[in-house]
């Protein structure tokens, strides 16, 4: 059994698996974490906040991660042009 919850601005369900481990399943796509800042993380992609701005051409990301992956592109270009 599993209910819908809503907190912290994200809606989600609470499973516990075969293993008796908690999971976070996100309520609008098949998303799931055993974490909960995880699914807070990718609730942005619903939400459409992106907090992450790139410092060198403003562009915004909704995880860190992506932010981290566009940034390596910058330095690699930085090198080549100068
Ligand atoms: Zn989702
Ligand atoms: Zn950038």
């Amino acid at each position: 059994m599993s209910l819908n919850t809503f907190e912290e601005g994200i809606s989600f369900r609470v499973i516990h698996n075969e293993l008796g481990v908690k999971m976070f399943f996100c309520s609008y796509c098949t998303y799931s974490s055993p974490y909960k800042y995880n699914l807070k993380a990718h609730f942005r992609l619903h939400s459409g906040e992106k907090p992450y701005k790139c410092g060198i051409c403003s562009k915004t990301f909704a995880q860190l991660g992506a932010l981290k992956y566009h940034k390596i592109s910058h330095s690699r270009n930085d090198s080549k042009d100068k």
